[in-house]
């Protein structure tokens, strides 16, 4: 692995509201090395998405962020609308959850597929449509001539997946960030999907983000994952550490809740309850309500992040002291 080229810092994302100011991300710190992979996992609503609508400056009117987002020696919450749009686009991409609002229905492929190529690269019409059918190609698009005059809705998802990566990585950017893009697909096309995303990142040096809360997406393409649980992050590590010893109560839960088609005896074992609302103060540990195993401690006061390897750190209070009575430890009834 080589230089990090993001470093999120006691990152803190608010927005108001009618009922006050509530916070979708509390405090998250990680980095990202060139070329890595981490995939930020959890369920809908732990501040995922928020995190990279943060990263990229796309947050509505009423949201504020504070903290540090180090990219290339800049901190990008610094940064007026102008110097960002010169990164968005450019040195940064994002790819968009649903293809089919992502993409402009009054525009042809063509055109949003060359507008970042003639703004950040300055290149003529002619090269820039050049460029834009070589992309195409490159994300595995038949007849892209064809492609490039026609309107998203006469493609298939599949295809205005595709688009959207070629859209994202048109500028070769050093971070692309995927917000849950295979979501809307079926599986077959998501495996291609993946795919293409390990291939292209290969061959562009891209180091990326990937926002999911698929597991076995996560399997496929991680070197590093996060897992937030109400705008924290409350485990990280190696996919490794994570598949193979999973330590904080909610990452358990969540691999534990994947269907195995292969078992037919296999029972799914969801995780009790939902996640608390945004605007709602919670005593402790955020996930006390939750937990099988909280403590009173957990109701008390909130866990600090305890590093157990280099490579993996962990958000709960069963790691400290008790952390080698952690296997003895009985499941109580929630608090
Ligand atoms: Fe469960 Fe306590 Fe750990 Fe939170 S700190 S996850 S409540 S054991």
């Amino acid at each position: 692995m080589e230089k990090t080229i993001l470093e999120v810092e006691d990152l803190v994302t608010t927005f108001k509201t009618a009922g006050g100011e509530v916070s979708a991300v509390r405090g998250i710190s990680f980095s990202l090395k060139k070329g890595e992979t981490l995939c930020i996992v959890g369920e809908s609503g732990c501040g995922k998405s928020i995190t990279a609508l943060s990263i990229m400056g796309l947050l509505a009117a009423n949201a504020k962020s504070r903290g540090n987002v180090h990219f290339n020696g800049k901190n990008l919450l610094e940064l007026k609308q102008d110097e960002m749009r010169k990164i968005r686009g450019n040195d940064i991409s994002m790819i968009f959850q649903e293809p089919m609002t992502a993409l402009n229905p009054t525009f042809t492929i063509g055109f949003q597929l060359c507008e970042p190529l003639l703004i950040h690269r300055n290149l003529s019409k002619k090269a820039a449509r050049q460029k834009g059918i070589d992309l195409l190609k490159q994300v595995g698009i038949p007849m892209p001539e064809k492609r490039m005059k026609q309107y998203p809705h006469e493609l298939s998802g599949g295809m205005r997946q595709r688009v959207m990566i070629a859209i994202a990585l048109a500028c070769s950017p050093k971070l692309l960030i995927a917000d849950e893009p295979t979501t809307a697909l079926d599986v077959t096309i998501q495996a291609q999907i993946l795919d293409l995303l390990n291939d292209l990142k290969e061959e562009f040096e891209t180091s990326v983000i990937m926002i999911t809360h698929d597991m076995g997406v996560v399997a496929e393409v991680a070197d590093r994952v996060i897992v937030m649980y109400a705008g924290e992050v409350i485990e990280e590590g190696s996919v490794e550490e994570l598949f193979n010893d999973p330590q904080h109560p909610y990452t358990r839960g969540l691999l534990a809740s994947v269907p195995n088609v292969d078992d037919p005896e296999f029972k799914l074992n969801p995780i009790p309850g939902t996640l608390p609302n945004l605007n709602e103060e919670i005593r402790g540990c955020r996930f006390h309500p939750r937990c099988p195993f909280a403590m009173e401690k957990c109701v008390q006061a909130s866990p600090v992040q305890t590093n157990r390897k280099q490579n993996h750190s962990v958000r709960c209070w069963l790691q400290e002291a008790e952390a080698d009575e952690y296997s003895k430890c009985q499941p109580s009834s929630a608090v």
